[in-house]
């Protein structure tokens, strides 16, 4: 790999969509990069700003309140969907948590007769309801579900990798059929405290309800997105020391109430 690798990323409505320490997916990804010699620019795009699908290899859209997420619905739907397809047509990577997952499936309903749309990336619609789902959470992943971001790299060990995170959240997420999820809960309640599953994929599209911040407590996914946003194998990355992120990660697990194991 290139010493002097770049890439670009946009995080969308870093001011409002940005709770549970979502913004340190940001910093870890910088820092990643950093220590590797690949150099990371930041842009933000929010309310009323085109987005440019083509100038980016990442997106990111965090978390948010109701409140947050009706404004930026419909800013989603006229100034950035077609920028986030294009940007997904040309092998970017795009990381939704929560609240911004929501908005990328096809709909969020937060009462009967008031739904906010979404951009429909994802085959996914969410309803609110009136219990929150909050807790720790871990789930496994399954490596075909991440096929489109590993390249076929295969990197992922036998039985799945685990993600560890933070939920809270109203709104159910249900997959249309055919959707894949990101993985299967193996502790929390996922998108819909019911099916069993977490999150969704699409290319390179993941949206997940993993708070925490989600990369610090689970590298591996980390490197997975910059790997695929350089458009390499995973197992290209120079390796790192990673003594705190897989004591981050196993602690993460932990408080979840599952062992890890690798
Ligand atoms: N407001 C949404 C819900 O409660 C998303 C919350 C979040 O991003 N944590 O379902």
């Amino acid at each position: 790999m290139s010493a002097r690798a770049r890439l670009r990323l946009c995080a969308l409505y870093p001011e409002l969509m940005n709770i549970y320490a979502d913004r340190g997916n940001l910093i870890f990804l910088e820092r990643r990069c950093a220590w590797r010699g690949i150099e990371l620019r930041y842009e933000r795009r929010t309310i009323g700003e085109p987005l440019e699908g083509e100038r980016y290899d990442i997106i990111y859209i965090g978390g948010g309140q109701d409140r947050d997420q009706r404004l930026c619905a419909e800013d989603l739907l006229a100034h950035k969907a077609a920028g986030l397809h294009a940007a997904l047509a040309q092998g970017a990577v795009l990381l939704a948590v929560c609240g911004g997952y929501q908005l990328l499936g096809r709909s969020y309903e937060i009462s009967p007769g008031d739904e906010l749309p979404g951009v429909g990336i994802f085959g996914a619609r969410t309803v609110r309801s009136a219990k929150r789902l909050i807790g720790n959470i871990a789930i496994e992943v399954q490596p075909q579900a991440l096929g489109g971001l590993l390249g076929g790299a295969g990197q992922l060990s036998r039985g799945g990798r685990l993600l560890a995170g933070f939920e809270n959240h109203a709104g159910r997420t249900l997959l249309d059929d055919g959707q894949a999820p990101l993985g299967r809960v193996v502790r929390g309640h996922g998108n819909d405290g019911a099916s069993g599953f977490e999150g969704a994929v699409r290319e390179g599209a993941i949206g997940t309800y993993l708070h925490g911040p989600l990369l610090p407590k689970n590298a591996w996914l980390a490197d997975l997105l910059i790997a695929r946003a350089l458009r390499i194998d995973p197992r290209e990355l120079q390796a790192l020391t990673d003594d705190l992120e897989r004591a981050a990660h196993a602690c993460a697990l932990r408080a979840a109430g599952v062992r890890a194991w690798v």
